[in-house]
């Protein structure tokens, strides 16, 4: 009965973390309680919350100077504390301008600090993202931001920007864990966990040693990553069901799919028939450069948009949820993330197929 769900977020979760999940729902383990019942202080949970880390860390092979940190608050959150956390001893941050995401991390920083736009493509209409060639850094840098997958645009990096010395910062929302990565490129990388990662509630940031001495002094001890750091994410009560089913996340790619470079095979090859079935025909379009064509967030327009209503209705009769592309830019959006199977993008290119002979 579950149908295919394309939403962007809180997205689609593999469902045999589900069917594990409410095999544990009333009773983890024998112990007689649910995982949402247990102290995060207790050792059943400190287990469950020590294994995700772990499991995660097998994923991306993270090395040992850089902490992993399960927070709250989404990344929208954390383009505050990204400033709050590494301006302390001045500089300014740079940012790189791809999109709604990049614009609303720049908003914020430019809360507390003058920022500098290193690259931006907006004149472009963000339909691809800055070369190499084009990023220029400000004397000062204190770090360089990017969004490596901007979730609306359908816009993702294909190369990883050059900042030198400067720490790389990314927000990596929608694209963590599509892909193996190095994460010793990065200074910090974070990540809402509702779409590749878990449920919505935890924001996953992974930091390098040494930036966790380099806040504002007036940085709420919420959102410091030393104190976070410094009390295993524990400072306060954490969002433990999200962590213990993001654990299950971890576990499932690790196990289930058999790690990242696996995972990375089967979404590109998901998006790849998709985009192909857009370039095929003359009645969608996607306006990004072929680069950089997000894997995981797939826009599309139809000839006629007085179709649109239609085309979500027709598909959400067949069994294909969410399709509706972002109320600020309209259109359909495809989200395939880790979790949405290759059968559902299939069935997704079958019905566009139909529809178009139907009505295009
Ligand atoms: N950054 C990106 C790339 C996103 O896609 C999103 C949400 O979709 C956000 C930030 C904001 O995330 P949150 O809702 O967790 O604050």
């Amino acid at each position: 009965t579950r149908k295919y769900n394309f939403c962007a977020g809180p997205a689609a979760l593999p469902e045999a973390v589900l069917l594990k999940a409410q095999a544990e729902m009333t009773d983890w383990q024998g112990r007689g309680l649910s995982v949402m019942e247990m102290s995060h202080r207790s050792e059943e949970f400190v287990g469950i919350a020590e294994k995700a880390e772990q499991d995660l860390r097998d994923l991306l092979n993270i090395p040992s100077n850089y902490k992993v940190l399960f927070m709250q608050g989404g990344a929208s959150s954390q383009f505050a504390m990204v400033p709050l956390n590494l301006l302390g001893q001045g500089g300014r941050p740079n940012y790189l301008k791809t999109g709604v995401w990049a614009k609303k991390a720049i908003a914020e920083a430019s809360r507390y600090a003058d920022t500098h736009i290193a690259g931006n493509c907006e004149a472009r209409n963000f339909t691809s993202v800055p070369a190499q060639s084009e990023i220029v850094l400000s004397d000062d840098a204190a770090y360089l931001h990017f969004t490596s997958n901007e979730t609306i645009g359908g816009l993702q990096f294909d190369y990883l920007p050059e900042s030198g010395s400067i720490p790389l910062v990314c927000d990596m929302s929608s694209d963590i864990l599509s892909r193996p990565l190095d994460v010793t490129d990065y200074g910090v990388i974070y990540a809402g966990a509702q779409k590749n990662i878990g449920p919505a509630g935890l924001t996953l940031v992974i930091i390098r040693d040494d930036l966790l001495d380099q806040a504002m002094d007036v940085i709420p001890s919420m959102m410091s990553y030393r104190i976070m750091a410094d009390n295993d994410s524990m400072y306060n009560t954490p969002p433990t069901y999200a962590w213990y089913l993001s654990g299950l996340v971890f576990d499932w790619l690790k196990n289930d799919v058999g790690g990242l470079e696996k995972m990375a095979e089967i979404n590109a090859r998901k998006a790849a028939k998709l985009y192909a079935a857009i370039d095929n025909s003359h009645f969608y379009g996607n306006p990004i450069a072929v680069a950089n064509r997000s894997q995981m967030n797939v826009p599309f327009t139809l000839a006629d948009d007085a179709l649109d209503k239609v085309f979500l209705q027709e598909a959400e009769q067949n069994g294909l949820l969410n399709l509706a592309g972002h109320r600020s830019v309209g259109g359909m959006r495809a989200s395939i993330y880790n979790a949405v199977p290759e059968a559902a993008v299939d069935a997704l290119i079958a019905f566009m197929g139909d529809f178009e002979q139907r009505h295009g």
